[in-house]
């Protein structure tokens, strides 16, 4: 198991990616604390994650990521409960497509608390115990819009840029502290958001993707297990695009 003995954070925990890349870290041997947004979708995914595996060791918690003080008290109580925290995955974000000319200014403030804000709030507690411990691994999730921008909507591309830089910079700051930070930018993906649309739509959207579909939950958090693993041992300041090789 790639994972034996490593306790992890992984926040939107609840579902989508968030709830694949806990399942997979629970199948290799990892205790982890899902964040999620509300106590009645943390104690649901648990529900679920209990029936599926009854000896998987994994909690939640609902701290207001956009919330620096909330934040770093749920990673202290995450560190109190389990010893260690070895691995942070800062995945929770919100995505919108409002055109710049109805753009509020409150809405661009939403998406970059959530999407940048709560990234470094979650990071901020998470590296003191990291470098106490002799080092530790943090994953964020970025956007294949990251690379490319996308046509309306600009205040997602534009956190997700930010998500780079912070992944690449801190990479360079934490290397010496046997910290490593990588991020996963995942191309379109069969969360709630895409499934349920249309499937004409879907098919129109695999037609530009080179390998013909749309990504799997499953596809994007197989990234991030390689990346908390001791197989990216030597692997840090990576965006790792999990995209079907699409780039519009
Ligand atoms: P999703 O909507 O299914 O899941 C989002 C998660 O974030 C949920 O667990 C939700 O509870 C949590 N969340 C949302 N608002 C929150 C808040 N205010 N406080 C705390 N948690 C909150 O979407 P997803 O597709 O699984 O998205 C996960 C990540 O993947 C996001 O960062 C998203 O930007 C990124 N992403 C998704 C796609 C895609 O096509 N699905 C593509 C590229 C990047």
């Amino acid at each position: 198991m790639l994972l034996e003995g490593k306790v992890a954070i992984v926040t939107g925990g609840t579902r989508g990616i968030g709830y694949e890349i806990v399942r997979k870290y629970l199948n290799n041997g990892a205790k982890v604390v899902l964040f999620g947004s509300r106590q009645e979708t943390v104690d649901k995914a648990l529900a679920q994650l209990k029936a599926e595996n009854a000896v998987w060791e994994v909690d939640g918690m609902c701290p207001k990521l956009t919330d620096a003080a909330e934040v770093e008290k749920a990673v202290l109580a995450v560190k109190d409960k389990f010893g260690r925290l070895d691995i942070l995955v800062n995945n929770a974000g919100i995505s919108q497509s409002t055109s710049i000319y109805d753009y509020k200014a409150e809405e661009f403030d939403k998406v970059i608390d959530l999407n940048v804000k709560a990234l470094f709030y979650a990071i901020l507690p998470a590296v003191k115990i990291m470098k106490e411990q002799g080092g530790g691994c943090i994953l964020n999730t970025s956007s294949m819009v990251s690379i490319s921008g996308q046509s309306s909507g600009v205040g997602y591309p534009t956190s997700k840029f930010a998500v780079n830089g912070l992944t690449l910079s801190l990479a360079r700051e934490l290397g010496r502290d046997n910290i490593r930070v990588n991020a996963v930018a995942p191309g379109v993906t069969k969360t709630d958001m895409v499934a349920a649309l249309p499937q004409p739509v879907i098919d129109r959207i695999s037609a530009q993707i080179p390998l013909g579909r749309p990504g799997e939950p499953e596809d994007v958090a197989n990234a991030f297990l390689y990346l908390a693993s001791d197989l990216a041992s030597y692997v840090t300041g990576e965006i790792l695009s999990v995209d079907g090789a699409c780039r519009v």
